[in-house]
């Protein structure tokens, strides 16, 4: 295949320059002698590593001083039973906002360590929108609240960050992390897998406001324990190295972009792009999300003939149009445009698209 556009929702495209790096240092890192992956975690040059990565991120997001930086295992899924684990405190319940798969997974497994209170939902017209944060139901007494920032497989994605709840807010931003500025102060902790937007699986990243730490549960496992892992400097135990490195090579290469600003003008233009096509096509192709909460990450669409889908999913992998089957819950078409995803990549599956939509129609 010439050129192959890899669409899929994570793992998934990272910039070719990142793997260029990443292929060099697997063999020999810095003139080490050794390879990136045969670095001991307590030495000198992972701990460089992972400074460098902090520091780094700490600056694309301006990251106040009183928040944590932790870099975790487990993925987001572990986080929907950490968050109650280390949050809870003295509370006997939270707040959660259901906007589609992601969130209800992350309240299916909340309800194991806590009650919850769905505050709001928009199960009800199809998983299609935020619903209003001035109808929610938040209550006095939760221990936060949390929200799923853009919901992956829905294609849903918050246009604003809810403000002015009681409690703190908690969101999971696995999808969307790093694709536009976000004011850090606005949440008491943020917590991202690794995979969609910024390096290798194995790696979730934790930012946590400093006064939130130490509510954990009796009993909690040391690794688990935000509180605890804070204090080690994410090295408790052996922290997914590869993947921090990785990381850290994705956070300079969008700093060389042009920072978090300019991956937000270009997750605009990308998303702008096909949702025009979608838009566009006469029906041919339709959108179920209302415009104004519609993913710039996560394109969801469907065939108004869906019948017609698996066909379109192969058509385009034999014109190197990769990963374009919508989750397998959900179901239709999915286009994520992660970081890595070039306009030219888009401006392929739109041609394609139209060229589909003719033979077809
Ligand atoms: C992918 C995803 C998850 C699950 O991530 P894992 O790393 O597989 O646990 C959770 N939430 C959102 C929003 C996701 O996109």
């Amino acid at each position: 295949m010439d050129t192959a556009w890899n669409f899929a929702a994570g793992p998934a495209v990272l910039p070719p320059e990142v793997l260029a790096q990443a292929r060099e240092a697997l063999s020999d890192f810095n003139g080490s002698g050794q390879s990136v992956l045969e670095l001991p975690f307590t030495g000198p040059q992972f701990r460089e590593i992972i400074a460098t990565a902090e520091a780094d991120l700490r600056k694309l997001l301006a990251i106040p001083g009183d928040y944590a930086v932790l870099f975790l295992q487990g993925g987001a899924s572990a986080q929907f039973s950490l968050v109650p684990l280390n949050l809870l405190g003295e509370a006997d319940h939270a707040d959660y906002v259901e906007t589609g798969y992601w969130s209800r997974k992350c309240i299916a497994e909340a309800q194991r360590f806590c009650a919850v209170n769905v505050a709001a939902s928009s199960a009800q017209t199809g998983s299609d929108r935020v619903p209003n944060p001035g109808g929610w139901n938040v209550t006095a007494g939760a221990a936060y609240t949390h929200i799923t920032g853009n919901e992956t497989a829905d294609g849903v994605e918050y246009p604003w960050t809810p403000v002015r709840l009681r409690t703190p807010l908690v969101a999971d931003m696995t999808s969307s992390f790093l694709t536009r500025p976000l004011d850090v102060a606005d949440f008491g902790l943020i917590y991202a897998s690794a995979q969609k937007n910024i390096g290798p699986a194995g790696l979730t990243i934790v930012v946590v406001r400093r006064d939130l730490l130490g509510r954990e549960q009796p009993g909690i496992p040391a690794v688990f324990s935000y509180r605890r892992q804070a204090e080690a400097g994410s090295m408790l135990n052996t922290p997914p190295t590869f993947a921090v490195y990785l990381a850290g090579l994705a956070f300079k290469w969008i700093a060389a972009q042009g920072g978090l600003e300019a991956m937000e003008e270009r997750s605009l233009r990308k998303s702008a792009m096909l949702y025009r096509a979608i838009d566009g096509s006469g029906g041919f192709f339709r959108c179920p999300v209302l415009r104004e909460f519609r993913s710039r990450v996560n394109v969801c669409f469907r065939l108004a003939d869906g019948l017609l889908t698996d066909r379109f999913v192969e058509e385009a992998r034999e014109a190197g149009l990769l990963n374009l089957k919508g989750h397998s819950k959900v179901g239709g078409l999915r286009a994520s445009l992660y970081n890595a995803m070039p306009e030219e990549g888009v401006a392929a599956l739109v041609a394609f698209m139209d060229d589909f939509a003719r033979r077809h129609a």
